[in-house]
């Protein structure tokens, strides 16, 4: 699809939902720090989730799916990013009133409409990434609205949330989380329905993350942001796709869901077009495990050796649709195999449109086909496990091949990096909320919207002068500072002097976009990284050129210091004892220069001493020293 014309032809709408970290002192419902943990973890702990019938009765199929999978969960906590609360044994605190002014303050930048008094409710989230098995949340505001290139762009929600747990491993079923991060405030912004491409999405996103950015207290880098869309086509379905976490990204997820979603329908139409009805799809399985008595296919081989079988079952009409590219890497027959995984905990699934491949044989091939009675326009699904296990694999495909004659099954979807999706669980039901009793209600006063409003970000405009007059910075360099995620970070350092704002600017914007280019992770230097630089040039510690090398390196080492990078990256700054020695060896090596020219071989003798030390010595401080050592030998003479 090439221009926003064939996504309004295909009925194309995009909602989105941007969940950021605030940058407050706590977390939301306790005295822990909201940051991330930097150790090893000294406390495990380990859970079954219990959802009560109350909560089950809901029927929501992800919730209680999870549920019956029967998972058991290990927390992984230390006492310094987590506490009692965290690990439900203590009720929550107070909501962190830090992190409602951020909300509000965000809800009157998007001119949303704030609530009289907060609710704090529990959402039911059994996944085991919050140990009460909910996510606290509560609506802050509603029925707002941003202007994005001329487009009303209306925000439905602004919402506060705890963030969850984050998953660190998994294996069998048991799964690992580390609670660190359970319990630092998200604000969630989330659009209506209306945006009509993948890249008007972006300019959204975009214009919502100025907005946040502009608060200037919400946390920067990957993993802070987390984006879900709501995507739908007129003749496809809603869909729900989770945590796509670089904006760049969002137009790209977009398109292959679209493609997706096209591709789903054509096959709709080919299969009609075959004649092929639902009934036709049975969920009579086979078991082939006697023609793979030879085989040379591991999985299959390890598999039956373990006394498990292999099971088959035809889908009638499929030939050649299993293969069929939905998206870059993704086809029919991996929706298939999703569903599989899912509901029956498999490996995977082998089909023919695939076969003969994975040590699988042709003569194999064609005695499945046999055995289930294929004709040359039916595919053959076949899985190879415990027989339970195969067996809810199976009918998992089936059902997933009977949707396929209906269109675009409704579900949720997670991003992957490369921007295609993968089926992750049916989309929930609408009543998972309850009311949190443990925290209380807080009233928003006409006095709490009055003082955010007079400490609300100034306009843009403002902020240019500011940048223009005060700080003294070209045009150029104030509008890149602007559409930066740095100018807190920039105000912070030059109101403690000692840095050139222009100089503090340029390592903001150009050198960390040129870093970027190079494929350094600058995204994941905090403010504290950017500040503790400067700081050592403020220190003197290190020379002002040596900014892009630290920061490139402590892009690599999060975890350390820049004291580390100085010393490992050997830009310790020389002493004026250590310049002088240098300086005078350089003088001496070259005195009939300054025989000749006297005080004017200055920047020849400059030039030579700075190509030795830069990075380790002020400019500055070399030239006096060059221009004081020279005057001495020609008064000298
Ligand atoms: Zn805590």
């Amino acid at each position: 699809m090439a221009n926003t014309s064939d996504y309004e032809s295909i009925g194309l709408k995009v909602g989105i939902e941007i969940h950021r970290q605030l940058d407050t002192k706590r977390k939301l419902f306790c005295d822990c720090p909201a940051t991330m943990s930097e150790t090893e973890s000294s406390t495990r702990f380990l859970r079954r989730l219990r959802p009560t019938q109350s909560e089950l009765g809901q029927v929501d199929p992800a919730a209680l799916f999870e549920f019956q999978k029967g998972r058991a969960i290990v927390y992984e906590a230390d006492e310094a990013t987590s506490c009692l609360v965290e690990m439900d044994e203590e009720p929550p605190k107070d909501l962190n009133p830090e992190a409602l002014e951020i909300a509000l303050a965000t809800s009157i930048l998007t001119n949303a409409k704030p609530v009289d008094e907060i609710h704090v409710m529990r959402k039911i989230v059994i996944d085991g990434s919050n140990t009460t098995g909910f996510q606290r949340t509560c609506v802050v505001a509603v029925n707002g609205w941003i202007t994005v290139d001329g487009k009303n762009v209306p925000i439905q929600q602004i919402s506060l949330e705890e963030d969850a747990a984050r998953k660190t491993g998994e294996s069998g079923l048991t799964v690992n989380y580390r609670i660190d991060r359970l319990g630092i405030p998200l604000v969630e912004v989330s659009t209506g329905p209306v945006i009509a491409s993948p890249e008007e999405t972006e300019r959204v996103a975009k214009a919502i993350g100025n907005i946040l950015r502009d608060t200037g207290r919400v946390k920067r880098g990957l993993g802070t942001i987390r984006q879900d869309l709501n995507v739908s086509l007129r003749d496809g379905a809603l869909i729900e796709i989770k945590g796509v976490q670089e904006l760049d990204l969002l137009s790209k997820a977009i398109s292959y869901e679209v493609s997706r979603q096209l591709q789903l329908l054509r096959i709709r139409g080919e299969l009609e077009s075959r004649g092929i009805k639902q009934t036709q799809l049975s969920d009579k399985f086979v078991d082939v495990s006697s023609v793979f008595a030879r085989t040379k296919s591991k999985v299959v081989r390890e598999a039956l050796s373990s006394g498990g079988v292999a099971l088959a079952v035809k889908l009638h009409g499929f030939h050649g649709l299993l293969g069929r590219e939905l998206a870059p890497g993704l086809r029919l027959g991996t929706e298939m195999a999703s569903r599989a995984t899912f509901w029956g905990r498999v490996g995977g699934i082998f089909h023919t449109d695939e076969l003969p491949a994975y040590g699988i044989s042709d003569e194999e091939v064609l005695s499945v086909r046999q055995r289930l009675d294929c004709s040359e326009h039916d595919a053959a699904v076949l899985v190879a496990d415990s027989k339970d296990k195969a067996n809810d694999a199976l009918t998992a495909v089936v059902e997933r091949a009977r949707e396929t004659l209906v269109g675009v099954p409704t579900e949720t979807r997670m991003a992957t990096a490369d921007g295609t999706t993968r089926y992750m669980r049916p989309r929930p039901g609408a009543s998972r909320m309850y009311p949190e009793t443990d925290v209380p209600p807080v009233e928003v006063t006409q006095e709490m919207l009055a003082s955010i409003k007079a400490t609300l970000p100034p306009p843009r405009e403002t902020v240019m002068k500011q940048l223009l007059t005060d700080y003294q910075l070209n045009k150029k360099l104030a509008d890149q500072l602007i559409e930066s995620e740095y100018l807190e970070v920039f105000r912070r350092v030059c109101s403690k002097g000692g840095v050139a704002p222009s100089f503090v600017a340029t390592v903001l914007t150009e050198n960390l976009k040129s870093l970027d280019r190079d494929g350094v992770p600058v995204d994941q230097l905090t403010s504290d990284h950017l500040e503790s630089v400067f700081a050592s040039i403020r220190e003197g510690k290190v020379a002002k050129e040596a900014a892009a090398s630290l920061l490139s390196w402590l892009s690599k080492n999060v975890n350390r210091t820049v004291e580390d990078g100085i010393q490992e990256l050997g830009l310790r700054m020389l002493s004026e004892d250590e310049l002088r020695r240098i300086v005078d060896r350089v003088i001496d090596a070259n005195h009939g220069l300054i025989d000749k020219k006297g005080e004017a071989a200055h920047g020849k003798i400059m030039g030579m001493v700075m190509s030795e030390v830069r990075g380790s010595a002020d400019p500055a401080t070399v030239t006096n020293i060059v221009k004081a050592r020279i005057a001495d030998k020609s008064q000298k003479k």
